[in-house]
């Protein structure tokens, strides 16, 4: 399948410009998005839609830069996004999905309840219901028994071939990676499960503030140590048939487009 890279918002941290690292999949039955960045409407009312972290990341909320937009640029119709397959319910990942109306939102299970039903009080303070209060038809998964590289995995056959979720949590409670078969290789979007390569390649140094980041955001800091350690022996035991990209490091995003 196609896959296209797009930045659906640039994030102007203190210490660092990152990407909203957004998968556009051209399938046989229409568009699928992995993520969604950010949308119009955050653009049109950030302070409610985005809340106070908008003033730690500064999101550039550029309406170029909405998946939307990209999509009509590249030369397709945002009508034709069917599903929205999300890693997470951060409002970086999905503030854009109300500019996919008739989109089904794709999640795991656990990510649903800690989103949608939140148990906690940190996760209730977390997660904006206003992102989805345009009720989209959801479609939840436990992704149990099923095998991608040797991680717990569940193929979305009701969506396509070759999209497979693999589960992830520890950034949120039901925090998912997906693998996309693009062909002459797979694309695995590990979303939050990493956010600086260093934490994969195994000699790139992970500044300080990235892993203060790192932790502040955690759900679970153990599953997100977890993570890196698997993802890391993906990444140095794979060869030129697997890219690994992550939500927003610039470096990964740039690479991936160049190499598309
Ligand atoms: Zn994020």
């Amino acid at each position: 399948m196609k896959v296209h890279h797009l930045n659906c918002g640039t994030l102007r941290l203190p210490f660092a410009t990152l990407v909203c690292h957004v998968l556009v999949v051209e399938t046989g039955e229409g568009l699928v998005l992995v993520d969604a960045g950010f949308g119009m409407r955050d653009i049109a009312d950030p302070a409610t839609r985005l809340g106070v972290p908008r003033y730690f990341n500064r999101p550039a909320l550029d309406p170029a830069e909405t998946a939307v937009n990209q999509i009509r640029e590249l030369g397709l119709d945002p009508g034709d996004v069917r599903h929205v397959i999300a890693t997470h319910l951060d409002s970086d990942h999905i503030g854009g999905l109300a500019d996919f109306p008739d989109a089904t939102l794709h999640l795991t299970a656990a990510e649903a309840l800690g989103a949608m039903r939140p148990p906690t009080r940190a996760e209730r303070y977390r997660f904006n219901p206003l992102l989805w209060a345009h009720v989209p038809k959801i479609v939840e998964y436990r992704a149990e028994g099923e095998s991608w590289r040797g991680f717990t995995a569940q193929e979305l056959t009701d969506i396509s071939p070759g999209i497979v979720l693999v589960p992830m949590p520890g950034h949120t409670r039901g925090h998912t990676a997906v693998a996309v078969d693009a062909g002459d290789r797979w694309v695995l979007h590990a979303g939050d499960a990493f956010m600086h390569p260093g934490r994969v390649d195994g000699r790139t140094p992970v500044p300080l503030l990235h892993s203060v980041m790192e932790n502040m955001l955690a759900h679970d800091r153990a599953l997100v140590r977890d993570n890196h350690a698997r993802l890391a022996h993906l990444y140095q035991s794979s060869g030129p048939d697997l890219l690994i990209v992550c939500g927003h490091d610039r470096g990964m995003f740039e690479h991936a487009v160049v190499t598309a």
